[in-house]
């Protein structure tokens, strides 16, 4: 493929993916909201029932995994998935996912009809404009025990501090960081005379910490930036490439280097995934995410590829509540990375190319339960530390 052919795909492409971009939130992006967002502590779709942390453990490590994002994506088709959300969790020790990464992330569907026991269905405008009011006047939310939320992870939080009796923990090890490292070890002791509102603020301070920092993420669709930008950008593009791919071949900057004189013989080498990934990229470098989930009767679309190679091929196993396929609904880019608050600078930091969600592509109703797992796969940008032949967690 030439860069003229790279061009023609992009600018003939006609499904555009929407673009995600990372923004400080300006309102608490709580579950009411719907938020779309990176890090922070989940906003549970279903309030009434949340994940545990058995189902959000790093089968490596064994420590709780914490909310990567979640994406509200709401769906006309079946009506069960009127609102809809995807979670994505993931162990945050890069060392961890260098390692294996296939036991260090967990993707979940939570689905809710528009009329559901939590919240008032959205009015419907007719065309003259006319709205029911009366369906979401005489709305009554149900009346339910709230579950305890872990104060470190937001998941379910079934241990309580013993001497306080008001924070709750998914698991020891967070009830340890909360007592060693944020505070909570003179916070539990005052509270039993008098709580600081300083002291409070101080460790939910720490406490944010210990999760990804928490981000709203706002999209639109590519193709829509600045006027003139992409044009530019692809011309720019078009001609830093030709000079340094075709026209001087040999020259020590050439992607085909000296000793592999015919483009056929170099194809790996120059992985048109990755120029395909560069141009893309190129266009709106401030983009974290992109979503392509198709439309049921459409056929299934390639995600961008970072490189040529680790690709899922035929491992996307079937839909674990219906049996049928999954389909790409959107990849998280590294440049997320740069937002989430974790260091670049150690060499076991977190890390990634793309990280690929694929779904049901029916989007199968989850009667009776609250989550159903979906697939994740992971790609690289260099081949150095490919791992072929993994299988992401189902
Ligand atoms: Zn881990
Ligand atoms: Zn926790
Ligand atoms: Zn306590
Ligand atoms: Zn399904």
């Amino acid at each position: 493929m030439s860069i003229d052919d790279i061009k023609d795909l992009t600018l003939n492409d006609k499904w555009a993916p929407q673009l995600g971009y990372c923004e400080e939130p300006e309102t608490p992006l709580t579950a009411d909201t719907f938020p779309s967002k990176s890090g922070g502590k989940p906003a549970w779709l279903n309030p009434e029932h949340v994940l545990t942390v058995d189902q959000v453990t790093c089968s490596s490590c064994d420590q709780p995994m914490v909310l990567l994002l979640q994406l509200y994506t709401p769906e006309d088709h079946p009506p069960e998935a009127f609102h809809r959300m995807v979670y994505v969790f993931c162990c945050k020790t890069g060392a961890c996912v260098k390692q294996d990464w296939t036991k260090c992330f967990k993707v979940f569907r939570s689905q809710l009809a528009r009329e559901n026991p939590y919240y008032p269905p959205p009015a419907i405008t007719d065309d003259e404009g006319e709205s029911d009011d009366d369906e979401v006047s005489n709305f009554v939310a149900k009346s339910f025990k709230a579950p305890r939320l872990c104060v470190i992870c937001g998941v379910a939080g079934p241990k309580t501090c013993g001497q306080c009796q008001s924070a709750s923990y998914c698991s020891r090890e967070h009830q340890m960081v909360d007592w060693n490292m944020c505070g909570h070890k003179q916070q539990c002791k005052s509270s039993l005379t008098s709580s600081q509102q300083q002291e409070r603020e101080n460790v939910e301070q720490l406490r944010q910490t210990r999760v990804f920092t928490e981000k709203e993420i706002v999209s639109e669709p590519e193709g829509k930036g600045e006027d003139g930008a992409e044009e530019e950008a692809q011309a720019a593009f078009s001609k830093a490439n030709n000079e340094d791919s075709t026209s001087n071949p040999t020259t020590e900057n050439a992607l085909v280097p000296a000793g592999e004189e015919t483009a056929e013989d170099s194809e790996v080498l120059v992985d048109d995934a990755f120029l395909r990934f560069q141009l893309k990229l190129q266009l709106y470098p401030d983009q974290v995410l992109r979503y392509d989930r198709v439309e049921y009767d459409m056929p299934d679309r390639e995600p961008l590829w970072v490189q040529q190679g680790q690709k899922p091929g035929d491992v996307i196993p079937a839909c674990a509540n219906c049996g049928g396929p999954r389909t790409f609904e959107f990849q998280i880019l590294s440049t997320l990375l740069n937002f989430l608050g974790v260091s670049h600078v150690a060499t076991d930091s977190l890390d990634w190319g793309s990280l690929y969600v694929y779904t049901c592509k029916r989007n199968c109703d989850l009667r009776d339960q609250v989550f159903v797992p979906e697939f994740i796969w992971k790609q690289d940008f260099s081949t150095d530390s490919m791992n072929f032949g993994g299988r992401g967690p189902a």
